[in-house]
């Protein structure tokens, strides 16, 4: 497999023959304003470019969208994207939201589903804790296996929970995508993963290798590569911590 982190979310993934678009946030730099009742209200998002264009990004057979806050799935995404393409969604709730904006082959994801011979397995998560994780909504992942392909597993918005260590657990994935950021509000903890909950991630998978996407795209979103490198090379886990720019492609 090849995974290209894009921008905040935004992967794309070549897979078992075929080309996933993960959480498409693709509108220009500065088009959004702050999240409200977070920190850096002096900042508009995205906060940084797109690596490569619109027109390449979207040149995928399928879109995997894992919850419709507008960092995962943007007016910029419903505008450009084709609306034929095929779209996994969370739940039925998302594939009717997605539907109303133009969308005709929209799927929810379930506990087996399949993409051609990739099968894609909805894993759950948890976007923050006590009120603020409830307000949050619901949010999902997703592993993909494929005889000729390691076993992938993108936890999507969630920060370190009984959900992920389960899907570890029954999913033995050789390759995890997670959300960084530490993205928080005000008040409350953060919503998507620390440096602690990234670290926690690695010690409960130690033979896989963790991508850590999700980074300086969002005003709210406090951890910074550096900060996070330079957790991961003192605790002793950069070898199998990765932490790419936007634009840069890895191979497994
Ligand atoms: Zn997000």
């Amino acid at each position: 497999m090849d995974i290209t982190q894009i921008r905040n979310a935004t992967l794309v993934l070549n897979y078992g023959k075929k080309k996933f678009l993960v959480d498409p946030f693709l509108a220009k730099k500065e088009t959004y304003r702050p999240f409200p009742h977070t920190p850096h209200q002096d900042k508009l998002n995205p906060t940084v470019d797109l690596p490569i264009s619109v027109e390449e990004i979207i040149q995928v057979d399928a879109v995997i969208v894992t919850h419709l806050h507008v960092d995962h799935f943007d007016a910029s995404a419903i505008e450009t994207l084709p609306k034929s393409i095929k779209i996994f969604a969370q739940s039925k709730k998302d594939v009717n939201k997605i539907k109303k904006e133009g969308f005709v082959n929209v799927e929810a994801l379930t506990n087996l589903s399949h993409f051609g011979d990739i099968h894609l397995h909805k894993t759950n998560g948890k976007h923050g804790r006590g009120v603020i994780g409830k307000l949050m909504g619901k949010v999902s992942g997703v592993i993909l296996k494929h005889s000729n392909e390691k076993t992938l597993y993108i936890a999507g918005d969630t920060i370190w929970c009984d959900d992920v260590q389960n899907a570890i657990h029954d999913h033995n994935p050789e390759v995890i995508v997670v959300n960084g950021g530490a993205a928080q509000f005000l008040q409350g903890k953060p919503i998507t993963m620390t440096k602690e909950d990234i670290f926690q991630t690695y010690i409960a998978s130690q033979n896989s290798t963790i991508i850590v996407s999700h980074m300086e795209a969002v005003n709210h979103c406090l951890l910074t590569r550096k900060e996070l490198k330079n957790f991961i090379s003192e605790k002793g886990g950069s070898n199998n911590i990765l932490v790419p720019d936007d634009g840069e492609s890895l191979s497994f």
